[in-house]
């Protein structure tokens, strides 16, 4: 069948769609041209905010109108099957079909192996059928990556090491719907970056809820497994130095990250291990001692900004981007200034801001959400203010300097030029020089800066160092 996966949520999200889309091919379905064209087609789901559920069971609830013939593009509709996957499915669990009665499956994440057998069970008739993981379920499949000769592979590619969260921050429903932490032996993630590169990927970025705790709940590395050559003894740093030693592959990328694991040890793989990119997305919550307790995050005010104060204090240009939620139970004007505070002494380079939305069986969601709407919505537009400023002064501080950066393809808003990114995860505008690829590692020296984007020329074109 012609299928087509819609993809709503983080990158473990994206990762997910990847994997199904070559588990997927494997069983001889292929992809679709677009999704009007599609006869079986998944939505992958989001439940972190209620927003983002809403959106994805609407999308379900729209395709399955298209396939009944119903709805505003039920004409030319081609579709058959209509699947619901990941974080949405198991925190509705059975409920799922009193929001979709015509749902013809419903997978929850860990089980997404099965869905090639699913889809064999709806064409044989079957319909509304409904698969759970267990928390601690190990699942198959992870290594699967689409075809490169098929078209659906680039020179980046991400990678999930750490599964599921153990953190329970009292806001959060990734550990009741993505289970119990569990680390990817580091055999089979080496075996998978190996694979991957000798298939042209160039830049990997490792997945984890809390990527730094690699290693920390399940053993990662046998006693049969290689001594590290560097030294390291923490897990994830050695993850690092085993991945930096495969050829062809340029660039280490991961997240998310918390500052419990900004280790002495991480940051000497940051200053031995080149390949590994100098960008840390470490998410905050809040500036406000009291609100990180409430959370449960497990760090200061003072903890975090000196997580931030060691990865500037070997590069002034270490790019460090966080997540900040406005709005939370109790949150006064004072709490609320403090995260302003703590964004202006961090200097984030870029950051996320998230209303406040209550999950259903989280710890935070007894507490009245008293934040009303229009002030939640004031002080995320005064967050995004304050980084736009804060955006462009710290790009401005790059103008004149030359960044390494990997080629991705003509730019969104301007086809006649490129763009890319630099090792910070930074966007870098460029004239394209004549027979450049996706992929290509460019030196361009930076003329122009904006909150989000660097603009510059290319110096010349060569490879990054291996
Ligand atoms: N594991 C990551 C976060 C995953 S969820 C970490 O701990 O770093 C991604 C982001 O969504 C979080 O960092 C948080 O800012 C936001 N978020 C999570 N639950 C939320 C909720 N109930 N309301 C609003 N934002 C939320
Ligand atoms: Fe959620 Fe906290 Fe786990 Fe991140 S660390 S996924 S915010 S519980």
């Amino acid at each position: 069948m012609r299928y087509h996966i819609h993809t709503y949520g983080c990158q473990m999200n994206v990762r997910d769609s990847e994997a199904v889309a070559a588990l997927l091919e494997a069983a001889g379905h292929e992809r679709a041209a677009c999704e009007a064209d599609a006869q079986l087609v998944l939505v992958n789901s989001c439940t972190v905010r209620d927003m983002a559920e809403r959106k994805a069971v609407g999308k379900c609830g729209n395709l399955i109108a298209a396939k009944e013939g119903r709805g505003r593009r039920a004409e030319g509709s081609s579709v058959r099957i209509v699947g619901l996957m990941g974080c949405a499915v198991k925190r509705l669990g059975q409920d799922v079909f009193k929001a979709l009665p015509h749902l013809d499956f419903a997978v929850g994440p860990r089980r997404f192996g099965a869905i090639p057998h699913l889809v064999e069970r709806c064409l044989a008739g079957e319909t509304r059928i409904l698969e759970l993981p267990d928390d601690d379920e190990v699942p198959a499949g992870l290594d699967a990556h689409p075809d490169a000769s098929r078209g659906g592979a680039s020179f980046q590619s991400h990678v999930t090491v750490l599964l599921g969260c153990d953190n329970r921050c009292s806001y959060c429903i990734v550990p009741d719907v993505r289970g119990h932490e569990y680390s990817r032996p580091a055999r089979e993630i080496v075996a998978e970056v190996r694979a991957l590169a000798l298939r042209g990927v160039k830049e990997v970025c490792l997945l984890g809820q809390s990527v730094l705790r690699y290693g920390m709940r399940t053993k990662a590395w046998t006693d049969a497994d290689a001594p590290s050559p560097g030294g390291f003894t923490e897990p994830f740093p050695r993850l690092l130095e085993a991945l930096s030693a495969i050829d062809g592959l340029m660039r280490i990328r991961f997240t998310s990250a918390h500052p419990k694991g900004c280790t002495d040890e991480l940051l000497r793989a940051y200053r031995e291990l080149p390949k590994v990119c100098r960008h840390l997305h470490l998410p905050v919550q809040s500036g406000s001692d009291r609100l990180l307790a409430e959370m449960g995050r497990r760090y200061t005010r003072a903890e975090y900004l000196d997580a931030v104060r060691r990865l500037r204090g070997f590069d002034p240009e270490f790019s460090v981007t966080t997540d900040v939620i406005v709005g939370y139970p109790g949150e006064t004007e004072e709490d609320f200034e403090a995260t302003r505070s703590l964004m202006d002494e961090a200097g984030f380079d870029n950051a996320f801001i998230f209303k406040y939305s209550p999950r259903p069986g989280t710890r935070s969601a007894e507490l009245p959400d008293d934040v009303p709407a229009a002030e939640k919505e004031r002080r995320d537009q005064v967050l995004l203010a304050d980084q736009e400023v804060r955006g462009q002064s710290r790009n401005e501080r790059l103008v004149g300097t030359v960044r390494e950066v990997l080629a991705e393809g003509p730019s969104i808003r301007n086809a006649a030029r490129w763009s890319g990114r630099d090792s910070g995860n930074r966007i870098v505008v460029f004239a394209p020089p004549p027979g450049i690829s996706p992929g290509d590692a460019v030196r361009v020296r930076i003329t122009d800066a904006h909150p989000q984007v660097l603009v510059g020329e290319v110096d010349c074109m060569e490879a990054l160092k291996e």
